[in-house]
């Protein structure tokens, strides 16, 4: 009897932990993203099914206009306050596959997963993703994301070209050799420049792959990575996992081609699962006291068990739903990403462990990714070759704890710049403006490119709040957004950008040359 109380008590206070998540019920014409930080009230929405209705509505429309994919950029990229918003999430159409020539054609609005669905069956694969299959192809491209692959890069590598409606309504073609500048520069632009509306991309064969791990000191990373797996031809995946709190013991993960028999059988995830542990085993993690010891010392061991092979697809088609907690009201989980220099590896550890310990941040897990320099787009985060260090961590939803995460925030893209590294631009946004234009040196190139193409501004938002015009930090806040974030002089916000947008036009010299000069770092050069 007393068993089954305590039973019943357990059950009970973990239930709101484990059900399933529920969004908040919001207004129709309120957008916001995965965080649930951002809601922004825009004036209309539209959800197109063709390039003629995106072109139509782009051409007739004098506001400003944002786009939205599979809403899962954190920082409000997704919506612009008073903005006619298109929801790219219905324009997801394959439009053509060719087995033979291994490519695909698609609406932006698909999702990988959709794409996986498609091309399993002929055995192909999607070449670079990222670690998750719900985004869509358009809000990974304006992001130039990448995965765990090893030894490709971003995404713009596997691209042929794409469609993009741009302000004028007009529908131009882009790829690495036909209209280059705007394929350099809508790629990594945050729809900053006008609507994806198709992409072609290059396949890759879907194979057998088997999982491999091994633990080490951090400190023998960077070595092990040179050694055993940069080079290595026949590895697919990788990633490093260091584990909080100490920082100082990295679990290195492969997954390497195979011609052994696969052990899981389904070719994708199964769609639709509860992930109900996972959510448990987050919330043990990073509430209870001891919640990253039993991590590290209980759950790792079981996950990491054994050396099971699966196919290529399976592995990237893994589903968003896995990290979701019950609910994101009073707290929520979310990711940051640093890129630093692979020789400099070891001079940036040191850094982000002092600041997240002096910060005492709820680190959830790191992740070690690897990535080969980006091929030319204009908000490159790999100028270089790189290794990324991608920080899932939980925070509180109020003022004192947002302002709390943007102190530490800075001081960790500081780190990174230290060693000439970047950080990712898709999360919230508490850089300054200084270190935006240190971290992406091309900015004024790829504004020089949006006074061109989008002369009044109607794509204004999303891009401009990632990388601001010079003097920007001075602005006063002209509206603010009804997001949690409070806006503070010098940093980043929203309501602060289309005034700035106007300072910049002002400041500009004819297509941006002058500001080319008067923008590049002093410190990247
Ligand atoms: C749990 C999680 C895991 C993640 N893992 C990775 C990872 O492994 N690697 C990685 O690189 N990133 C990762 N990210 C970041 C992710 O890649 C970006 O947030 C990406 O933008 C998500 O795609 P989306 O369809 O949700 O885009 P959205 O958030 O909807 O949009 C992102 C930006 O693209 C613009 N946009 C969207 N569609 C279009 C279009 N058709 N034309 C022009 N502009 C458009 C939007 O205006 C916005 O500025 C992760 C994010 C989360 C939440």
């Amino acid at each position: 009897m007393i068993l089954m109380a305590l039973l019943v008590t357990a059950s009970l206070s973990i239930w709101p932990v484990i059900r399933a998540p529920v969004e908040p019920a919001l207004s129709p014409l309120i957008v916001n993203d995965v965080s649930q930080l951002n809601p922004i009230p825009v004036s209309a929405i539209i959800t197109p099914t063709t390039t003629a209705e995106i072109a139509d509505a782009v051409r007739r429309h004098a506001g400003p206009i944002s786009i939205g994919g599979a809403r899962h950029s954190m920082g409000g990229q997704i919506a612009t306050e008073g903005a006619l918003h298109i929801d790219m999430r219905r324009f997801n159409r394959i439009l053509e596959f060719s087995p033979a020539t291994k490519t695909i054609t698609i609406q932006a609005g698909a999702t990988w997963r959709q794409i996986q669905e498609r091309i399993d069956p002929a055995n192909l694969s999607v070449t670079i993703m990222q670690s998750y299959a719900n985004f869509t192809v358009g809000g990974s491209l304006s992001v130039n994301g990448h995965g765990r692959y090893v030894g490709v890069g971003p995404l713009m590598r596997s691209v042929k070209s794409l469609k993009v409606v741009l302000a004028d309504g007009s529908i131009v073609e882009a790829s690495p050799i036909e209209q280059t500048e705007i394929f350099n520069g809508v790629i990594g632009g945050y729809g900053g420049l006008g609507v994806i509306t198709e992409a072609t991309l290059q396949l890759t064969d879907n194979v057998r792959v088997k999982r491999h791990t091994k633990i080490m000191p951090i400190t023998g990373y960077r070595q092990y990575f040179f050694d055993h797996i940069r080079g290595q031809t026949s590895a697919v995946f990788h990633s490093g996992n260091i584990f909080p709190v100490d920082y100082a013991v990295v679990r290195a993960v492969t997954f390497s081609r195979t011609d052994d028999p696969v052990t899981v059988e389904d070719r994708l995830i199964p769609a639709d699962q509860t992930y109900r542990l996972n959510r448990l085993a987050f919330w043990i993690e990073s509430e209870w006291p001891f919640g990253k010891l039993i991590q590290r010392r209980l759950v790792d061991p079981i996950y990491f068990d054994g050396e099971p092979v699966t196919w290529r697809n399976y592995e990237a088609s893994r589903d968003v739903a896995e990290l979701e907690p019950a609910s994101r009201t009073t707290s929520t989980y979310l990711l940051q990403e640093y890129f630093v220099p692979v020789e400099r590896f070891d001079d940036f550890v040191p850094q982000m462990r002092n600041v997240l310990r002096r910060s005492n941040v709820n680190v959830v897990n790191i992740s070690i990714r690897h990535a080969t320099q980006d091929p030319g787009s204009l908000l490159a985060w790999a100028r270089t070759e790189v290794f990324a260090f991608v920080i899932y961590y939980k925070q509180r939803t109020d003022g004192a704890a947002q302002k709390q995460v943007g102190v530490w925030t800075r001081d960790l893209i500081e780190a990174a710049l230290s060693v000439g590294g970047s950080y990712y631009l898709p999360y919230q946004l508490h850089a300054t403006e200084e270190q935006l234009r240190r971290a992406y040196p091309r900015a004024a190139e790829f504004f020089g490119l949006k006074q061109r193409l989008d002369p009044t501004n109607k794509f204004s938002e999303p891009a401009a709040r990632q990388v601001l015009p010079p003097g920007c930090g001075e602005c006063s806040p002209v509206k603010r957004s009804p997001s949690r974030l409070s806006p503070s002089p010098g940093r980043i916000s929203k309501g602060f950008t289309r005034h700035c947008w106007m300072l910049f036009k002002k400041s500009s010299s004819s297509e941006g040359k002058g500001l080319v000069k008067e923008t590049r770092s002093p410190e990247l050069g």
